[in-house]
């Protein structure tokens, strides 16, 4: 059976080498900015964006524990400012929407600001990139913010962009991912 979790670290990794700058735009409770950091080493870059402090201080409790370099940059703001942060090019863009499992069920990614966030994310990317979005259509916001990006990226010329869902089409409410890898 397909492993979701498992593939998303494996398209992750067939664009990221030591040396890259990468942004997780939802660092959550900060396991993708840890796989991060591992990844592209003491040389490469992590921006990690939340909008929530409890976010930051998890994320940056289990960096000082677990990760091999301080090559991350903890950001509290909101993804959709990412340009105000990064400079391109960036080699990969993580996003994981909706609410943090555990937490302020309130706070969650929204359909405006998840589109200025994963279209700037595109503009930033250099050559042979990735921007990964997992969307959660198990709740009305994430189904919108699925549709929507559907939609978007659909627009995206193919001579740049390769744009690719993976969604299991017989459980319609489970996560799938939305990946835009760059030429
Ligand atoms: N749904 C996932 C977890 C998502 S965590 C799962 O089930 O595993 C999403 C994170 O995005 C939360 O920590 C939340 O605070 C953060 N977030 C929400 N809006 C944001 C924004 N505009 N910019 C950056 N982070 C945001």
């Amino acid at each position: 059976m397909i492993d979701l979790l498992g593939l998303h670290k494996e398209f992750l990794s067939r664009h990221i080498k030591e040396g890259d700058t990468v942004v997780d735009m939802t660092m959550g409770n900060g396991h993708d900015t840890l796989w991060l950091s591992d990844k592209v080493g003491e040389h490469g870059r992590v921006f990690a964006f939340d909008i929530q402090q409890s976010a930051l201080d998890s994320t940056r409790g289990l960096l000082e524990k677990e990760a091999g370099s301080s090559n991350y940059e903890l950001i509290l703001d909101s993804h959709s400012n990412v340009k105000k942060y990064v400079s391109s090019p960036i080699k990969a863009a993580v996003f994981n929407l909706g609410y943090l499992p555990g937490g302020d069920k309130s706070v969650t990614t929204l359909l405006d600001t998840t589109l200025t966030a994963v279209t700037a994310a595109i503009d930033l990317l250099g050559p042979d990139g990735i921007v990964l979005i997992a969307v959660y259509p198990g709740h009305a916001e994430g189904r919108r913010e699925g549709g929507a990006l559907e939609e978007l990226l659909s627009g995206y010329d193919r001579k740049k962009y390769c744009v690719t869902c993976i969604k299991i089409i017989n459980s319609p409410d489970s996560p799938y991912f939305i990946m835009v890898e760059s030429k």
